[in-house]
């Protein structure tokens, strides 16, 4: 059985906006993805222990954050830990079959390839 509670998650973030088109470039806190200027992104703002903290998610991570949320009982999931919570999930599980286990795979791929991606633009960038 999958044992992720609700903790943060449990109540609402202050703000969750769709953008339709980005003004500058920023990169999604789930996949690290570029948001290039002009793509949709997904903007979550929150206050916590006094603190404000924005996050940004491409549409792909979102809608998977939205439908793995909803079915897990919580409120909403920053896009920063969204990730990890699934990893959670999906290790819980002992049932190869494990629903969530595609979604896993899907969004980790797309981090790993836009983290080699990353860093062979700072190696050029260092390296010329
Ligand atoms: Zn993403
Ligand atoms: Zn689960």
């Amino acid at each position: 059985m999958c044992k992720i509670e609700g903790s943060d998650f449990d109540s609402g973030p202050s703000r969750i906006t769709r953008i339709e088109k980005s003004r500058k470039q920023r990169w999604c806190d789930t996949c690290d993805a570029e948001l290039a200027v002009g793509a949709p992104y997904v903007t979550v703002w929150w206050v916590s222990d006094g603190n404000n903290h924005t996050e940004v998610a491409c549409p792909a991570c979102w809608d998977a954050n939205e439908t793995f949320a909803k079915s897990h009982a919580l409120a909403w999931i920053s896009p920063g830990s969204f990730l990890s919570l699934l990893g959670d999930c999906v290790v819980d599980e002992d049932d190869p079959t494990d629903p969530w286990r595609p979604m896993l795979t899907e969004i980790a791929t797309r981090l790993r390839d836009n983290v080699v991606r990353r860093n062979a633009r700072v190696a050029e960038a260092l390296h010329g």
